[in-house]
């Protein structure tokens, strides 16, 4: 008769997610039974949505995060977290940053108050965990999105002076361009060209700003790149004194986004 060999050890990282493994290592360690719905609950996504809290309550009463946050709600598997600069931890704990898939992030009068050694976990995360990163219009000159792109993130003028745009799909085999048409913005703040980034890895989306007087400009509107292990998205709309995160187009292309930066499970 044949020997019978021992099993091998079940390989428990394959497949799973290192948070799932170490949920299912706590549940164990425990004595519980692993329900399918706690499963459920440890693989499901996060996405937290930052912002500084400084939004006109005319347009953002709940301030731009929770809008976005709103935008999201159809992703079916993520859990979508609000948080903010007054927030215990300016909003990003340790621990809820090393449960965070996607980081969403709006700042403009207070990048400067980000604390140091929160935008060096969060590039830690985003190079060496593959944590996704989404960078919303004032935030090119945003702590965590400067250090990830090591480049000045300067435009060359800021205007919001009655522009409007037209928003075109440069990538549509992109999937955050997936759903998305060539869309109009009544108004936005002019950002204008050139922008002081690395070279993008994908352009998803152009446009040509249309100035009160006629005059039409380009300047580039969603843009890609890898950092390390972790993607980055930049997209240029975003102004606080207008609607854009109210906008079907841009909460399709928010949603696609997140989906995108995601890391691979
Ligand atoms: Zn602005």
């Amino acid at each position: 008769m044949k020997a019978k060999s021992s099993p091998s050890p079940l390989p428990l990282t394959t497949g799973i997610s290192r948070r799932t493994a170490l949920a299912l290592g706590t549940a164990a360690a425990t004595g519980l039974l692993v329900a399918p719905g706690a499963l459920a609950a440890a693989t499901k996504r996060r996405v937290v949505v930052w912002s500084e809290g400084t939004a006109p309550k005319d347009v953002y009463p709940k301030d731009i995060n929770t809008v976005i946050a709103d935008g999201l709600q159809s992703l079916s598997g993520w859990e979508i977290i609000t948080a903010g600069l007054s927030d215990p931890d300016q909003g990003v704990s340790d621990e809820r940053l090393a449960q965070t898939d996607v980081l969403m992030w709006w700042g403009h009068q207070k990048h400067g108050d980000v604390k140091d050694d929160l935008v060096d976990r969060i590039v830690r995360r985003v190079k060496e965990d593959g944590m996704g990163f989404i960078s919303l219009h004032s935030s090119h000159f945003a702590k965590p999105y400067r250090k990830l792109m090591g480049t000045a993130c300067s435009w060359r003028e800021y205007k919001a002076d009655g522009t409007s745009v037209k928003i075109k799909v440069k990538a549509p085999q992109h999937p955050i361009a997936k759903g998305v048409k060539d869309f109009d913005l009544p108004k936005i703040e002019r950002y204008a060209e050139p922008f002081k980034v690395p070279e993008p890895e994908a352009v998803v989306l152009d446009g040509i700003y249309i100035k009160p007087n006629g005059e039409q400009e380009p300047g580039r509107m969603g843009l890609c790149w890898t950092v390390g292990k972790g993607k980055v998205f930049y997209f240029t709309p975003g102004h606080e004194t207008y609607d854009d995160f109210f906008r079907p187009e841009v909460r399709r292309i928010l949603l696609n986004a997140v989906q995108w930066a995601a890391p691979k499970q």
